[in-house]
């Protein structure tokens, strides 16, 4: 497959989970659907140009509402903290997997959430993908979300500014180059944040996700602890946090095809976080 063909069956995918997640934007993606990416902050012109929304404007617009869809691409607000969970409609839920990929456990991974239809976040380290983009490329294809964990996985609170942003930076640069897109969420190793990281992560267009439920898998307490404490944390709205990379993650693997069957049948849905704009 060329890498155009990679993108259009990005795009689709793209525009139909835009669809089914808000229907206000489905229409700006279609449209967009095949052009050439819009370049940022591009002035519209000509007679039929919309005045441009400044940001503080545009964040006072309902997501789902009447009226122009906000302009592409949005600026990103600069947050204090990150998010921790996730709100939705109904008994939501996010699975996220950090640290990887490394080809030894993320398509098993990748395997088991395609079994049950259901989509994850993967948060890479920019070192681990640039040896594994074909990885990458199945992920954006198989519709989950793929952020940005940085490139080595330092503690970033302990790097100056500059340090921090080519971290930051070259690892958007390997997603885009594998995925098509630059990724929209961003997580600070160790849970490590301050203000340069985060205003560093809106500067490249990303929102920082934290995690709500830490199974600690990293330790390898066992399949069955693993299991029984994203199960004990499954509530509405939970960011689980869990590991494909960074050691043996043979564990990781196994409690998944636990756990997912049953939060599952304990009518959870999996799925993917989005941007809220407020
Ligand atoms: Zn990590």
């Amino acid at each position: 497959m060329t890498k155009d063909q990679l993108l259009s069956r990005r795009r689709a995918l793209i525009t139909g989970a835009a669809v089914l997640g808000a229907a206000g934007t489905a229409g700006v993606l279609a449209a967009r659907a095949g052009d050439a990416p819009v370049p940022p902050a591009a002035p519209a012109a000509g007679p039929q140009a919309q005045p441009a929304l400044r940001p503080s404007a545009y964040r006072l617009q309902p997501l789902t509402g009447e009226g122009p869809p906000p302009p592409e691409p949005a600026p990103t607000l600069v947050r204090h903290e990150p998010f921790l969970r996730m709100p939705g409609r109904g008994r939501t839920m996010l699975l996220t997997f950090d640290d990887g990929p490394d080809p030894r456990y993320t398509p098993h991974i990748l395997d088991t959430l395609a079994e049950y239809e259901v989509h994850a976040s993967f948060f890479v380290c920019g070192e681990m993908a640039s040896y594994n983009k074909d990885l990458l490329a199945r992920m954006a294809d198989e519709g989950h979300v793929v952020g940005n964990h940085t490139w080595s996985h330092p503690l970033l609170t302990r790097l100056r500014r500059g340090r921090i942003r080519s971290e930051m930076e070259r690892t958007s640069d390997v997603i885009e180059d594998a995925c098509g897109e630059r990724p929209e969420w961003f997580r600070a190793p160790y849970g490590a944040w301050n203000r340069t990281v985060f205003q560093l992560g809106a500067d490249l267009g990303m929102e920082p996700l934290a995690w709500t439920v830490d199974t600690e898998d990293w330790t390898r307490p066992g399949v069955r602890t693993i299991a029984g404490r994203v199960e004990k944390g499954a509530a509405p709205g939970v960011v689980v946090l869990s590991h494909d990379a960074g050691g043996n993650r043979a564990q990781s693997v196994r409690a998944l095809r636990d756990y997912l069957p049953r939060l599952i049948d304990a009518g959870y849905h999996l799925t993917v976080p989005r941007r809220q704009y407020a």
